[in-house]
């Protein structure tokens, strides 16, 4: 059976505000889908992104918490979605050190209410309908725990999540495979390595580092700054979510990495040298690479993360297609270009 073409897709978002679900966002309303965005606004999402979405005729937005079962399940109702893309989490390790209710409250209370909702919806479909639904759970790679100097995690890895942000997106993905199992919900989990990219929150190493760069403040670095993360485009993860959407296997996963893997200190290194390419400090041989800062260790810190990606790549065909250092570019430039609405002197 034809899935949907793009014009008369209708995906109902969650946390279509945030970093990852704008982009993915812009990306699919470029193809003339539907959109309905369910965001509750929090510390996290990037508003102003939203308010060219407006001007769009295929966009919709509606401020809720996917915690309330009775608002989410009128949305469906009203909306009659083909799919659901579900971004919407509390995502900062180091917020849910300090505080892990949020987190078990909007990661897991949250993705229990939308499962449960979205399975009403579905089970009321007709069958037709039923058989291309699909729910596209965007877990992370963080849940497989960590890695020493070697090896990658496969889909088949064992969960051992250190962060309590890890643990609920864990117990996330549980009831989301518990669904699948359950009731044959068509549900996918996608585990994506670190994103960069435009309109991301100021907490995250990448534009932190960045904004740190532009403001002339310390850079600060945990640790020895060995740690290792992968980084994935997020314009890759985009297209990533859009074929695992069209061509994925309901009950799967699917891990997602960029094959891109960098100490973090390395990583800031090298922002600072490309900014100092583009806007040189004044004083010749003087780098921002003397912003960095070390700080004491984030607590439980995963040493390193690796993704085998062969799956997605085998199964479904995709690969990153943007090289680290270009992606880098296209980030700062952002930044650069965004000044004046981050309150960033020139
Ligand atoms: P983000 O923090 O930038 O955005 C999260 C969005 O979710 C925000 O707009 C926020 O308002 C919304 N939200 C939070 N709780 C909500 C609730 N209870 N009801 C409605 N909306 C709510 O996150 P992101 O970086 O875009 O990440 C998106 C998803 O991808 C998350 O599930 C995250 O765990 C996962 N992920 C992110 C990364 C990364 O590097 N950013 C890596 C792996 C996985």
């Amino acid at each position: 059976m034809a899935h949907p073409t793009s014009s008369s897709k209708r995906l109902l978002v969650t946390g279509g505000a945030g970093f990852i679900g704008s982009n993915f966002i812009r990306l699919v309303l470029k193809s003339g889908a539907h959109v309905l965005n369910v965001d509750n606004l929090t510390y996290a999402a990037g508003v102003e992104m939203l308010t060219s979405f407006d001007r769009t005729s295929n966009y919709q937005f509606l401020h809720a918490d996917i915690v309330d079962t009775a608002t989410l399940d009128a949305a469906l109702r009203q909306f009659s979605p083909t799919s659901v893309v579900h971004f919407a989490a509390e995502t900062h390790v180091d917020r849910s050190i300090v505080d892990s209710n949020p987190f078990v409250r909007s990661n897991i209370l949250g993705t229990s209410s939308l499962l449960y909702v979205v399975l009403q919806y579905w089970r009321g479909l007709p069958s037709a309908s039923q058989q291309l639904f699909r729910l596209i759970h965007i877990s992370t790679d963080e849940v497989y725990g960590s890695l020493g100097e070697t090896g990658q995690f496969t889909e088949t890895s064992p969960y051992a999540p250190h962060s309590p942000y890890a643990a609920s997106k864990a117990a996330a993905d549980h009831l989301v495979r518990a669904f699948y199992s359950t009731y044959q919900l068509p549900a996918i989990v996608i585990h994506p390595s670190n994103n960069f990219g435009p309109n991301q929150h100021s907490e995250k190493l990448i534009p932190l580092t960045i904004q740190s760069c532009l403001r002339n403040r310390p850079i600060p670095i945990y640790g020895n700054g060995r740690n290792i993360r992968d980084w994935l485009y997020v314009e890759d993860h985009c297209d990533a979510i859009l074929k695992v959407l069209n061509e994925g296997a309901p009950g799967s996963s699917y891990n997602v990495g960029g094959g891109n893997e960098w100490q973090n200190l390395h990583l800031a290194e090298t922002i600072c040298d490309l900014i100092d390419e583009i806007e040189p400090i004044g004083q010749q041989s003087k780098s921002r690479r003397s912003l960095i800062q070390f700080v004491s260790d984030r607590p439980g810190h995963d040493f390193r993360y690796a993704l085998d990606c062969s799956k997605i790549s085998t199964e479904l065909g995709w690969k990153p297609s943007h090289q680290f250092t270009e992606g880098l570019k296209k980030t700062i430039h952002w930044y650069l270009q965004n000044r004046a609405r981050l309150g960033i002197e020139h």
